[in-house]
């Protein structure tokens, strides 16, 4: 493992690559055959994503990061689950990553199924999407009888999926933060810091919406509103 460097000093650097892809002007770093073959002796990845499967969110591409930069997790909907839990577990304790990113999605097809499986008459889902669709059902409830108290059932056309979705990225890093004692632990000694983000497909822009830990004010401040 070599020296931790701060959640904040990795975050801007996160940051600083998802301008450049914004821009258009991506630096391809990590990529070539030297770093490649030198990176074959270990791997010592500053952040870890854990990210929504959807093929547009392409980890290291949005972050114009490259070869041995990310250790990256991904399923459909970013359900946590105890295969997650324990390559994050890895990433930040045995890898020393500092920054853990947990990457929704606008058009999310998971929220999306998510939401039509709570209409009145919803088409059936193989039993295992259904299983795995559970965790985003609590978000879609709670955006849905904010506004809609006098029926349980959801009308997918009269609900904002982008609520949901940011109730479910919100309710994603609350569940990692409970559910493991290392990953807790670390953001409570300074070492670690979580974001939850929000990735704008046709912009291509990360933005954040919640931030948990060692960072600068205004990144916290910022992801409160
Ligand atoms: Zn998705």
């Amino acid at each position: 493992m070599t020296e931790r460097r701060s959640p904040q000093a990795v975050w801007n650097n996160l940051v600083a690559g998802n301008e450049r892809f914004v821009e258009g002007k991506p630096e391809h770093p990590n990529q070539d055959v030297a770093h490649r073959a030198a990176s074959s002796a270990g791997q010592a990845p500053t952040a870890a994503l854990f990210g929504c499967a959807d093929s547009r969110l392409a980890a290291e591409i949005i972050f114009d990061n490259g070869i041995g930069d990310l250790f990256v997790v991904r399923n459909a909907g970013h359900i946590v689950s105890d295969s997650v839990i324990a390559s994050l577990e890895y990433a930040v304790a045995v890898l020393g990553v500092s920054v853990v990113v947990v990457l929704a999605h606008d058009s999310c097809g998971a929220v999306q199924a998510a939401i039509d499986s709570r209409q009145q008459h919803p088409e059936p889902l193989p039993p295992r999407i259904t299983t795995m669709l559970e965790p985003i059902i609590p978000a879609v409830q709670s955006v849905w009888l904010a506004e809609h108290s006098g029926t349980p059932y959801v009308d997918p056309t009269k609900i904002a999926a982008e609520k949901v979705n940011r109730h479910h990225l919100r309710d994603t890093v609350s569940q990692l933060l409970y559910s493991s004692e290392v990953l807790s632990e670390a953001v409570a000694e300074g070492r670690l810091g979580i974001v939850g983000a929000h990735y704008r497909l046709a912009k291509g822009r990360v933005e954040p919406v919640i931030a948990i830990g060692n960072f600068d004010e205004d990144l916290v401040e910022k992801s409160e509103q």
